[in-house]
C-alpha cells in the first residue's frame, strides 16, 4: 500500500504548485498594475478572476478516487481469509459509506474563504502601496517591494499547537496543499474504518514506508487497535490568519492533521502486511525531511522565477541578476540534498515531481 502514500505525496504537491501558481500570476498582475498606476478597483477585477469562483473538482476528484482504490482491496481480503463468502453488492454498500464520516474532512467553503481573505488582503497591500509609491523614487520602492512582497503578501497564516503555540508561518499556498493533504489523508483513513465496521475487523496498521512522519513512526507496522489509530489521527494544529496590515488575528476552522501527514491506513488481515525491510527512526526522520525540504526549494524556485520576469520587466537588471544566483544557488541545493538519500529508488521518490 505504499502506492497510496505516494500518491497523496504527489496530489498534495500538485495542489501547492496548482496555489503557487496563482499567487505569482497575482504577483505579476501587482507589480504590472502599480507600474502602470492602475486604481484599486481595475485591480481588484483583474485579481478576482484568479481567487473568485476557483475550480476544486481537481481536489474532490483525488479525494473520492483515494476512497475506491481502498475499499476495493478490502473486500478482496475479506473474501479471500473466507470471511465473506462472496463479493458483496457495490451499490447497497455505497449508500452506507456514504454516510459514514469518522474523521471530519475540510468543507470546501472553508478553501473558498481562505483564497477571498488572501485576496482582501492583496488588494489592501496593493492600496497602500498606491499611496506610499508618490512618498519614494519609483524604481527603488518597486524593487523593494518584490523583495518584500512575499514576506507581507504571501506570507500570513500562521499556524499553533492545540496549547496555543505558534509553530510556523506560512504561505497560503502551503496551507491550502496541507489542508488538502489532511483531506486525502482522513478520507482514506475514513474508508478503512468505514469497510472495518462492515467486515468486522478490530486491528489496522500504517503500512511500512521510508517517508514516515514523526508522529507516525511509532505506530508504524504494527497491528494496531482502533483507539490507537483515534489518537493519532487526533493529533492535529489549529490554524490562525494573521492580517498583517491590521494586525488582527482571526482564528479560522481548517485543523491540520499532524503536518504533511501521508500516511495510509490499512486493515490488518496477517502478518504478512509487516515489512521486514526497516530504516532507524533517524534515518526515517533525514528522509522525511529531505523531500520535504527538496519539495519546498522546488517552489521556492517558481517563486525566483517570477520575481525573474518581474524584474525583467521593470528593467531592473541588477535584481534579474541577484534572482538568477539565487536560483543556481538552489539548483546545486536540491542536488546535493538528493545524493543524501541512500538509494536511487528513494531520490527518485523524493523529487518524483519536475517543474
Ligand atoms: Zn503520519
Amino acid at each position: 500500500m505504499q502506492k497510496s502514500s505516494e500518491e497523496i505525496a504527489r496530489y498534495v504537491y500538485l495542489v501547492n504548485v496548482r496555489y503557487t501558481n496563482k499567487q505569482n500570476k497575482t504577483k505579476e498582475i501587482f507589480f504590472k498594475y502599480l507600474e502602470e498606476n492602475k486604481s484599486k478597483q481595475e485591480f481588484e477585477k483583474e485579481i478576482s478572476k484568479i481567487w473568485d469562483n476557483v475550480n476544486h473538482d481537481f481536489m474532490n476528484k483525488q479525494i473520492k478516487k483515494l476512497q475506491k482504490t481502498v475499499n476495493k482491496d478490502n473486500v478482496e481480503q475479506a473474501v479471500n481469509i473466507g470471511r465473506m463468502n462472496k463479493k458483496p453488492i457495490y451499490q447497497q454498500t455505497k449508500d452506507w459509506v456514504i454516510n459514514n464520516e469518522y474523521f471530519k474532512l475540510t468543507p470546501e467553503s472553508d478553501f473558498i474563504k481562505f483564497e477571498q481573505k488572501y485576496k482582501q488582503n492583496v488588494v489592501r497591500n496593493y492600496e497602500r502601496s498606491q499611496i506610499a509609491i508618490d512618498s519614494y523614487d519609483r524604481d527603488t520602492y518597486l524593487a523593494n517591494k518584490l523583495g518584500s512582497y512575499n514576506k507581507n503578501v504571501n506570507q500570513v497564516i500562521t499556524y499553533f499547537s492545540k496549547e496555543g503555540v505558534p509553530l510556523r508561518k506560512v504561505q497560503l499556498s502551503t496551507y491550502l496543499s496541507m489542508l488538502h493533504n489532511t483531506d486525502l489523508t482522513r478520507s482514506a483513513w475514513n474508508q478503512t474504518m468505514r469497510d472495518a465496521e462492515y467486515l468486522n475487523a478490530t486491528r489496522f496498521i500504517i503500512p511500512y514506508h521510508p517517508f514516515c512522519c514523526n508522529e507516525c513512526y511509532y505506530y508504524m507496522n504494527r497491528p494496531l487497535s482502533k483507539l490507537e489509530v483515534e489518537q493519532l489521527i487526533d493529533k492535529t494544529y489549529n490554524v490562525d490568519i494573521v492580517e498583517i496590515l491590521t494586525g488582527n488575528r482571526e482564528q479560522v476552522v481548517g485543523d491540520i492533521l499532524h503536518p504533511n501527514c501521508k500516511c495510509t491506513l490499512d486493515i490488518y488481515w496477517s502478518d504478512k502486511q509487516i515489512s521486514s525491510i526497516s530504516y532507524s527512526p533517524m534515518e526515517i526522520d533525514k528522509q522525511y525531511k529531505i523531500r520535504q525540504k527538496i519539495n519546498g526549494l522546488t517552489l521556492e524556485r517558481s517563486n525566483l522565477r517570477t520575481d525573474m520576469k518581474i524584474a525583467k520587466e521593470l528593467g531592473n537588471q541588477e535584481l534579474v541578476d541577484k534572482n538568477k544566483a539565487k536560483i543556481s544557488v538552489i539548483n546545486s541545493n536540491i542536488r546535493s540534498l538528493k545524493s543524501e538519500l541512500p538509494t536511487s529508488s528513494l531520490q527518485k521518490q523524493a523529487t518524483a515531481i519536475k517543474r
